[in-house]
């Protein structure tokens, strides 16, 4: 019979990386026990949701044309509000990403003249041409929506004091984004960001409180509804889809920010009514169901990964101690060898695409070139097994998701023997 350490060598893994690794697996046993307990918490919470909101077998099947009366669409959204003690919310095919529904849930909330403020530094890449950061075709500062920012302190703290100072009368909405994307601040905790809420909601209680929750979902026991946002905001193809959820997004929160939405999404008078959900009912709910253990699995690789690559001596995002808020871990090799061996190893631990080699590109919405390994049952997928990395100093890597851990494992050793044959570390395991 095939033994573990046979059956990692037919993947091209040394004896030596596997024992590297014993070694540290070996001291995250308690680690990976908590993990599981947030998962048991999350799973209990999503079932009984469904429960709660009395999930059928009639809910599994979709409609179609206008999609009048879609009781899978309807129930789930009511499972959504649920699970995130929220109003409402807005679950659907028709919102094509995570940078689609946050799109969707700022140009509908805020109107010509209103203004935005991130009070946590700049917002993920895609988001500056939604915004006008970057000059883009449709963008809120094209319909006269100004935008101001308040970065983070230098030890990732609020700068309460210039933040108390950004807002003025026309502050309508303030966006913060939980995960740190691709940027090297920490991630926030939901803890966190319920403080920054009190704080704006003391100096103008009428601001929209609105979280970027990509990447969050099922990593605390609490989200960022319960700490008093008016909405969160994420993608399907993230952790709430559980890697089933083949497209979607979604809003969750005040009735009136939700019903905004449905009016941009749809159309004024039509708003939730119309939007056939076809086949994709089934995955959505599946999908969810799994969601907290296949967020379970993405956080065990990341935090596998941070003890990694923080013994052979790379600057990682969270370290290798720090408690965890988002599924993302950040690792620096200061060049683009290690950013590119890096990401062809996990692309190779792939089962779809396994032998495809990946390459950096000018990918859109994106102002450097990016490299992304993506072995994906869902195309681009980020809860299934990826990384990506723009090619511009400080040349960190961001590596998120595995719907299992033995395959989180498999990529973050194969990505480890990649940097190894590559010369990026040494066969002692030291950087070089
Ligand atoms: C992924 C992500 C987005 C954008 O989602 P897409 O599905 O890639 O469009 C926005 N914000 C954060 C923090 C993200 O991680």
């Amino acid at each position: 019979m095939h033994n573990l350490e046979e059956q990692y060598s037919q993947f091209g893994i040394s004896k030596e990386v596997l024992d590297f690794s014993k070694e540290i697996l070996a001291s995250l046993e308690e680690r990976f026990r908590q993990i599981d307990e947030t998962a048991e918490i999350n799973q209990l919470k999503v079932i009984g949701a469904m429960q709660k909101c009395k999930v059928s077998e009639a809910c599994l099947s979709g409609t179609t044309g206008y999609g009048y009366n879609d009781l899978g669409r309807d129930t789930l959204e009511q499972v959504y509000a649920t699970l995130f003690h929220t109003e409402d919310a807005l679950v659907r095919p028709q919102i094509t990403c995570g940078t689609h529904a946050l799109a969707l849930a700022l140009m509908s909330n805020l109107r010509p003249g209103d203004e935005l403020l991130s009070p946590v530094g700049k917002p993920y890449d895609t988001l500056e041409e939604v915004i006008g950061i970057r000059p883009s075709k449709g963008s809120l500062r094209e319909y006269g929506i100004s935008y101001k920012q308040v970065d983070l302190l230098e030890d990732g703290s609020f700068d309460y004091e210039n933040i108390r100072k950004a807002i003025n009368e026309k502050t309508k909405l303030v966006t913060i984004q939980r995960s740190k994307g691709y940027q090297t601040r920490p991630t926030l905790s939901v803890t966190k960001i319920g403080e920054l809420i009190s704080f704006i909601k003391n100096i103008k209680p009428d601001i929209i409180c609105m979280v970027d929750n990509c990447y969050g979902e099922f990593v605390e026991t609490i989200e960022p509804t319960d700490v008093g946002a008016d909405m969160v905001v994420g993608s399907l193809i993230k952790n709430p889809g559980g890697g089933l959820a083949p497209i979607g997004g979604y809003i969750a929160g005040k009735k009136e920010c939700v019903e905004n939405a449905a009016y941009r999404l749809t159309s004024p008078g039509l708003g939730k009514e119309v939007g056939a959900s076809l086949g994709v009912m089934s995955s959505f709910y599946q999908g969810l169901f799994l969601a907290p253990t296949v967020t379970a699995s993405a956080l065990k690789g990341a935090i596998f990964a941070a003890n990694i690559f923080e013994k052979i001596g790379f600057h990682v995002i969270p370290n290798s101690t720090e408690s965890r808020h988002d599924i993302i871990q950040a690792v620096t090799f200061g060049k683009p060898e290690g950013v590119i061996a890096f990401c062809q190893g996990i692309q190779a631990a792939a089962s779809v695409d396994s032998f495809v080699t990946p390459e950096p590109w000018d990918m859109p919405g994106y102002d450097s070139q990016v490299i992304m390994a993506a072995g994906a049952f869902v195309s681009g997928s980020s809860i299934e097994l990826s990384a990506d990395g723009p090619i511009k100093p400080p040349y960190a890597v961001y590596f998120q998701g595995g719907l299992t851990w033995p395959h989180a494992k498999l990529g973050i050793l194969k990505a480890l023997q990649n940097l190894v044959d590559q010369k990026v570390v040494s066969s002692d395991f030291k950087r070089l």
